[in-house]
């Protein structure tokens, strides 16, 4: 039988301290979830999931939601492989499907500036769905430079860059089932 820890041992030693661990998020993904499922009783929603770090997210919160559902994906560009947003927006990947007249619920990793979703918010209006709503696992609101409408916020976090549950930096550390603090060494 295989003895190895179930998280990478040298991806930990890169985390200077555990924000959210995994029984929090556990938790606080089902109680989003089940606010959905009181808010959109009787509805359908389609959920788009902002790539890449919505990931897990999204995976562990539609196993809440107890509605009509459909998932759709859009990727964006943010920070490439640094720590600070360019304020340039880019669509990555559009989505497959129209959002008329449907009930919309963004899925975020993380609101920091606020432009990334403000971009996608004027975007998607455009595009006249029946209502349009966020969930965002985790909020920088100390960080917001544009004021954005959040209906949905799992955590809010501090000034500081954080990685795991989907979260990355330079499309490392993904995979770890908690959110932490980068250690400044990584990136400085
Ligand atoms: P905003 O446009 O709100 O400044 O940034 C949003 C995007 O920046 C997020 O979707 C995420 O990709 C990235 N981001 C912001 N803060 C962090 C952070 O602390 N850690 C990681 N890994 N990404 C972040």
């Amino acid at each position: 039988m295989p003895t190895t820890t179930p998280t990478t041992p040298s991806l930990t030693n890169d985390i200077a301290e555990v924000l959210i661990n995994e029984a929090q998020i556990k938790q606080r993904v089902a109680e989003l979830g089940a606010a959905i499922n009181k808010d959109f009783a009787g509805e359908q929603v389609l959920i788009i999931a902002v790539l890449k770090g919505a990931l897990l997210f999204l995976a562990d919160l539609m196993r809440h939601v107890d509605l009509p559902l459909a998932v759709d994906f859009l990727a964006v560009s943010s920070y490439g492989a640094g720590t600070q947003s360019s304020g340039v927006v880019r669509i990555l990947k559009d989505l497959d499907e129209s959002i008329e007249h449907r009930n919309v619920i963004i899925v975020e990793d993380i609101v920091d500036s606020g432009r990334t979703l403000d971009y996608l918010l004027r975007m998607l209006r455009q595009r006249h769905p029946a209502t349009l709503h966020v969930c965002t696992l985790l909020d920088k609101r100390d960080r917001r430079e544009i004021d954005v409408p959040i209906d949905y916020v799992g955590f809010e976090v501090p000034d500081a860059f954080v990685v795991g549950y989907g979260l990355d930096y330079g499309e490392h550390y993904r995979q770890l089932p908690f959110i932490g603090v980068l250690k400044p060494e990584i990136y400085q």
